[in-house]
């Protein structure tokens, strides 16, 4: 449909009135000329034709009729045309008007649909604004630090929270490159790898970072950053959300240091311990191990209680600390200390541990006077695992503290397959003893003047096929594992109830009994020797106790007590294997001993070796003179057997005489003499 403006409307209106006004106008005009004319001209022409006056009356009449009859019908024909263009103008001014209608009516709609529509744009302008409000207000007033900032690293806008923490003002901050401004040197690489990733995945969560504050404090932040387009401005820029970590990962080190610290001594801890010996492991550093345990440790928590054990602890945890200048210090547990070194020699290291354990240390009331063992092993020679040197260390302390305290060992490869066996045997024993699994045997001991049987040296056998031990071996084993107590105590049992059965009240000889240091110095010794005295009914007079001088060394005044205990109660003592490893004639004369027992190894070189028949020639003479029997152990020959009879010992023992034998072979032995 046609538009039309409102000043085409406007002159299409004045036309049509223009011309409705000039039709009527035109008729009466028509009108007035034909009257005119036919006044004018009408009576002339009827006095042309008429004959007289009754025909020109008759004419006039006829004319002034036909004038009627010609005019209605000029008037006819007039307003039949007029009236037809009015029809027409109606008929278009009705069209027109329709138009009109319909096109008021679609302004009305068009109105109608532009009020609906500026409606919505309020509510959304309203709408946008709140929001707008809504996000600034979340902006300002967040907990979580925000800054917006653009790809060359800019700072855009940043919210109270972020500048707040940081210290800055808004206006300091604005349009600086935070990547540098904010940012400590050594973390500045990381944030070129951040903006890449940005441009490649337009988001990046959890990214950490570094930032300084106004006053030089160092922050840990938590970022979640993403890449937004910002279509007014046609560029990209980043919404960065950030959480402050400061505290917490303060508190994480906390915890850390904690877990990682030794409570007591605040020495390193054992897990540190792993950490740091495997990262020097893979750096394929040599260094050298130390393990060390205070000698004395469980006595001084077993007499004076955990609190006394605890206080020294903590002062020699501060005094390795502050005397060992070595980095690499650990607790490992209880009273075991681990050392770490490299370039410093072995003994000073040594020197140094001992020195600092080896004082008198004043826990309260209490001196305390300890020594430490320390085992040693090195990587890469020994092990190049953790576990293994662990392991090497502690077999190597196992090994120093059997050789007694204060002792230092470096681990040996034999001491793994040592250690599985003294676990084979120490169980395997344990069982023996229970089951009664154990022998007896017995050596006569001569008397080279007679020739007569003059005692029994009592020896214990294990006849064990799979382990296939000799006496020496479990023996040494059991002093180790502390099982030798247990093992005397079943040896004097057995020993007791044979004589008892065999010889009753009165036996043809002496029966000696082998008593290590251990049970020489152990409570128990006295008391049970007393009920199973009383149980067998056994004469002590009949009885002779071998000790060694490891037992006489622990402590010279308890083993007079001891020595003096059994005499007193009617008990032989021999001092066995004189001459081994800590020979000394010093106890020969202060304690009460009857028999000298001069070690095979000096018997073996009597014939061979002249200073050997010297010293045992002297050791002889010696003894006698003061009061001492003597006794040869290990006599394999003649030669030998003579020898010694000539210098004037008076009692040997060997296989040359006779070998260990069973009670049978002992008994019928015994009964040929009577
Ligand atoms: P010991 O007390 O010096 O006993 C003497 C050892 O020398 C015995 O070894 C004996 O068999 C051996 N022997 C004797 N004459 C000769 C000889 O002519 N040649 C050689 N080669 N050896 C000879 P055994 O029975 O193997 O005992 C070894 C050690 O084990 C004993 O040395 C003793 O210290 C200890 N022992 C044995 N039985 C017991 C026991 O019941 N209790 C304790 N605590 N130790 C014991
Ligand atoms: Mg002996
Ligand atoms: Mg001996």
């Amino acid at each position: 449909m046609k538009k039309f403006s409102p000043e085409d409307l406007e002159k299409l209106s004045m036309d049509k009135e223009l011309e409705a006004y000039s039709h009527p106008l035109r008729a009466v005009i028509i009108y007035l000329l034909f009257g005119l004319v036919w006044i004018g001209f009408s009576d002339r022409v009827l006095l042309l034709f008429a004959g007289n006056m009754e025909q020109y009356h008759m004419m006039q009449s006829i004319k002034g009729w036909l004038f009627i009859v010609v005019s209605s019908l000029i008037l006819y024909l007039v307003l039949k045309s007029e009236y037809k263009k009015i029809f027409k103008l109606t008929g278009e001014v009705s069209s027109k008007n329709q138009e009109l209608v319909s096109f008021a009516e679609e302004l009305v709609a068009m109105e109608e649909e532009l009020k609906t529509k500026l409606e919505a744009l309020y509510k959304t302008t309203d709408l946008l604004t709140s929001q707008k409000q809504f996000v600034e207000e979340i902006f300002e007033s967040s907990n979580t630090a925000i800054m917006t900032w653009n790809l060359h690293g800019e700072v855009v806008n940043v919210n109270h929270y972020y500048t707040e923490l940081l210290g800055y003002t808004l206006e300091e901050i604005k349009g600086k490159k935070w990547t540098e401004f904010l940012i400590p040197e050594g973390e500045r690489p990381k944030l070129k790898t951040l903006i890449d990733e940005l441009r490649e995945n337009h988001r990046v969560n959890n990214f950490e970072n570094k930032v300084v504050s106004k006053d030089g404090t160092e922050l840990s932040m938590l970022w979640n950053d993403t890449l937004v387009y910002d279509s007014v401005e046609d560029r990209f820029f980043v919404v960065s959300f950030g959480t402050d970590l400061t505290k917490q990962h303060l508190q994480e080190e906390q915890i850390l240091k904690m877990a990682y610290m030794d409570r007591m001594t605040g020495l390193k801890n054992r897990m540190v311990f792993e950490n740091e010996i495997s990262s020097l492991i893979s750096e394929g550093h040599p260094f050298t191990l130390y393990y060390l345990d205070i000698d004395q440790f469980k006595n001084l928590n077993d007499i004076h209680g955990h609190l006394y054990g605890d206080l020294f602890l903590k002062m020699f945890g501060e005094a390795l600390q502050k005397e060992a200048p070595y980095e690499h210090i650990y607790r490992w547990g209880g009273d075991e200390f681990l050392v770490v070194e490299f370039g410093i020699p072995d003994e000073t290291v040594i020197k140094t541990l001992h020195d600092i354990v080896q004082r008198n240390w004043a826990l309260r009331e209490v001196q305390f006077t300890p020594t430490a063992s320390i085992g040693i092993t090195r990587f890469p020679e020994d092990g190049t695992v953790v576990q293994k040197l662990l392991m090497n260390a502690d077999l190597a302390l196992h090994k120093a503290k059997i050789n007694g305290k204060g002792s230092v060992e470096y681990f040996r490869k034999q001491f793994q397959v040592e250690l599985e066996r003294v676990a084979t045997i120490e169980k395997a024993l344990g069982k023996a003893l229970e089951e009664d699994q154990l022998e007896l045997y017995f050596q006569p001991i001569y008397n080279l003047m007679t020739g007569e049987v003059g005692s029994v040296e009592v020896l214990l056998r294990w006849f064990d096929e799979q382990l296939n031990i000799t006496t020496g071996e479990f023996i040494a084993i059991a002093e180790q594992t502390g099982q030798i107590v247990k093992v005397d105590q079943w040896v004097i049992k057995n020993a007791f109830k044979v004589i008892s059965e065999k010889f009753g009240a009165a036996p043809p000889c002496r029966f000696s009994i082998n008593l290590s240091a251990q049970s020489f110095n152990s409570d128990i010794l006295l008391h049970s020797l007393t009920q199973l005295r009383e149980t067998y009914d056994i004469r002590p007079e009949d009885i002779e106790f071998e000790i060694t001088e490891y037992s006489v060394l622990h402590n010279l005044e308890e083993t007079r007590r001891t020595m003096r205990a059994l005499k007193e109660k009617g008990y032989n003592i021999s001092l066995d294997d004189f001459g081994t490893r800590y020979s000394s004639l010093n106890y020969l004369g202060k304690l009460p001993f009857d028999r000298l027992k001069i070690d095979k190894s000096y018997v073996d070189y009597i014939l061979t070796d002249s200073v050997d028949r010297v010293i045992v020639d002297l050791l002889v003479h010696m003894s006698e003179k003061i009061g001492l029997k003597t006794v040869a152990e290990g006599i394999e020959s003649e030669a030998q057997y003579r020898a010694l009879k000539e210098m004037g010992c008076r009692y040997g023992q060997g296989f040359y005489l006779a070998k260990p034998m069973p009670l049978e072979a002992v008994l019928s032995l015994l009964s040929k003499r009577d």
